[in-house]
């Protein structure tokens, strides 16, 4: 059984073919780490047209999708499991997703990512099935989908097993509240542009004091109000006073 399952309903699954299977992601569907299922919506629309949207209650712009083949396509689903999956509809309403969202996320197993389109859907099937609502940002996306992926991306990197060791994502921007230092790769010598010397010297207490003070500084110069979020150690808070008389 894979570590995580991800049902997302979504009416365009073939957007989701190139993103999911590629690279790293790809990898751990084809590793059986992580169940990846696109529902199409459309299939539990049982009309003539298998029409799934219709004109908003008091009228105002655009169609809104119908409740019931979301809830049948849900439904489908859920169907002989004995819990209930964590069901996300993405939404410009939502909640902010950040890396500590993921983070909780990838303790799950089974998500269940609604995707919206046109003018947003029924709030009745929301009130029905849905536990959270995500957004990816405070702006408007035509639907769901890009933010689907975006959630799945993120959460899924975040698995035992996904990337070489959790070295990998500890490493990184956002996971203790802090962005990344800059990264460098050969040569060492580019357009006239040296790698920081303390990089090639081998010495590795150096290399994690410099990368330690690089990261504080990237943060303080980019992202400011994340330092006051951010757990700092008494040397570190040094290292921003140090910053801050510059
Ligand atoms: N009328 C809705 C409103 O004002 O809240 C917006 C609907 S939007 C055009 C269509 C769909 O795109 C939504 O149902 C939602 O699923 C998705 N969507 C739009 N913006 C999003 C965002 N920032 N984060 C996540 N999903 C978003």
């Amino acid at each position: 059984m894979a570590n995580l399952r991800v049902d997302i309903l979504t009416l365009f699954p073939e957007m989701f073919d190139a993103v999911l299977n590629s690279s790293i992601i790809g990898r751990a569907v084809e590793n059986g780490i992580l169940e990846i299922n696109c529902v199409q919506i459309r299939d539990f629309a049982f009309n003539k047209h298998r029409q799934v949207d219709d004109y908003p209650y008091g009228g105002g712009q655009g169609m809104v999708m119908q409740a019931e083949p979301i809830y049948l396509a849900y439904m489908s689903v859920c169907e002989g499991l004995s819990y209930k999956p964590k069901t996300i509809y993405l939404s410009p309403q939502g909640k902010t997703f950040r890396q500590s969202t993921a983070k909780r996320l990838s303790k799950d197993k089974h998500l269940v990512l609604i995707c919206g389109h046109y003018e947003g859907v029924d709030q009745r099937v929301l009130d029905e099935i849905v536990d959270m609502e995500i957004s990816i940002g405070d702006f408007v996306l035509t639907g769901g989908e890009i933010g689907a992926m975006a959630v799945v991306d993120a959460t899924a990197r975040m698995i035992p097993g996904v990337l070489a060791s959790e070295a990998c994502f500890s490493d990184e921007s956002h996971f203790d509240g802090l962005l990344e230092y800059p990264q460098y790769t050969r040569p060492s010598v580019w357009h006239e542009r040296e790698v920081p010397e303390v990089l090639l010297s081998g010495n590795h207490k150096l290399i994690e004091e410099w990368k330690r003070f690089s990261a504080l500084k990237n943060t303080f110069e980019k992202r400011k109000g994340m330092l006051s979020r951010a757990k700092l150690s008494k040397k570190d808070l040094e290292m921003v006073e140090r910053l801050k008389k510059n």
